[in-house]
């Protein structure tokens, strides 16, 4: 039986008051503890499992994850509201924000109207919960890393076909969203990714136009420093050190392509 929105709480494991890179202008970023994937890559550790733990380092331990009511923390959000409202938003991310959905649709109902919303998601979310989530947003980057099914279980740990689905569905639908690529040497900078990636744009994608662009995201060498504080041994299956294969003009490309369908 679903819960009352006063009765929900979400685990959140950090709140970065001014943040400029998480959308547009300077955002209130939340970031919601618990995922379904399994990254290799993965720099945020803390954000996987959806119960609080510490983090052990030289400085001492602080615990990552506390929860929050609707109301404590749309309460939080507003008062920032003179700041954000005109200078930018609220982004949600994670570990993987709709991991919680029933938390984050009621908080995003709150905030619908009076802050822009923003979500960053992997896309992997049951397709019900995508809807609800993705209608309440005003804009959504969308994680997108290996095409190949087999290759996308083995990095991620998950299959890819619901992921690819829910983006069909938020290209249909709306809001605007980017799409968003972490650059992974060997893994999502293949040429056969880029062409992958390419061929499902042109194929499957801008129906209804809002698809707004394309980023590259490079990766984080500093990855690996938090496994250790939260008892977890860093093993990317890539090269950390190989160069990553970097095309801005392939992916302008793509983008110019998709938008004159
Ligand atoms: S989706 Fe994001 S938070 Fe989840 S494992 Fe992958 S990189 Fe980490």
């Amino acid at each position: 039986m679903k819960k009352d929105a006063e009765e929900l709480t979400g685990l959140v494991f950090d709140i970065k008051e001014f943040a400029l890179f998480d959308g547009p202008g300077l955002r209130c970023t939340v970031f919601l503890k618990g995922c379904p994937l399994r990254c290799s890559w993965c720099h945020n550790p803390e954000g996987i499992k959806p119960t609080p733990e510490y983090m052990k380092s030289a400085s001492g331990k602080r615990l990552a994850g506390r929860y929050y009511s609707v109301s404590e923390l749309a309460g939080k959000l507003f008062s920032y509201e003179g700041i954000l409202k005109d200078a930018g938003g609220v982004s949600f991310s994670g570990g993987e924000p709709l991991f919680q959905a029933d938390f984050l649709i009621e908080t995003m109902r709150r905030l619908k109207g009076r802050l822009h919303i923003l979500l960053q998601t992997s896309g992997c979310a049951e397709a019900q919960d995508f809807a609800a989530v993705t209608d309440l947003a005003d804009t959504v980057y969308f994680d997108l890393k290996v095409m190949n099914p087999a290759l996308h279980r083995r990095f991620t740990g998950v299959d890819n076909a619901g992921i690819l689905d829910n983006l069909k569905r938020l290209d249909r639908s709306g809001p605007v969203y980017r799409l968003r690529v972490p650059m992974i040497p060997g893994v999502t900078d293949t040429i056969e990714n880029y062409d992958d990636i390419r061929s499902f744009i042109k194929n499957n994608l801008n129906t209804g136009g809002y698809l707004d662009g394309l980023d590259l995201l490079p990766y984080n060498p500093a990855a690996g420093g938090k496994y250790e504080a939260v008892g977890r041994k860093f093993e990317p299956e890539f090269d950390e050190q190989a160069k990553t294969r970097v095309n801005p003009d392939f992916f302008l490309s793509v983008v110019k392509e998709a938008k004159s369908l």
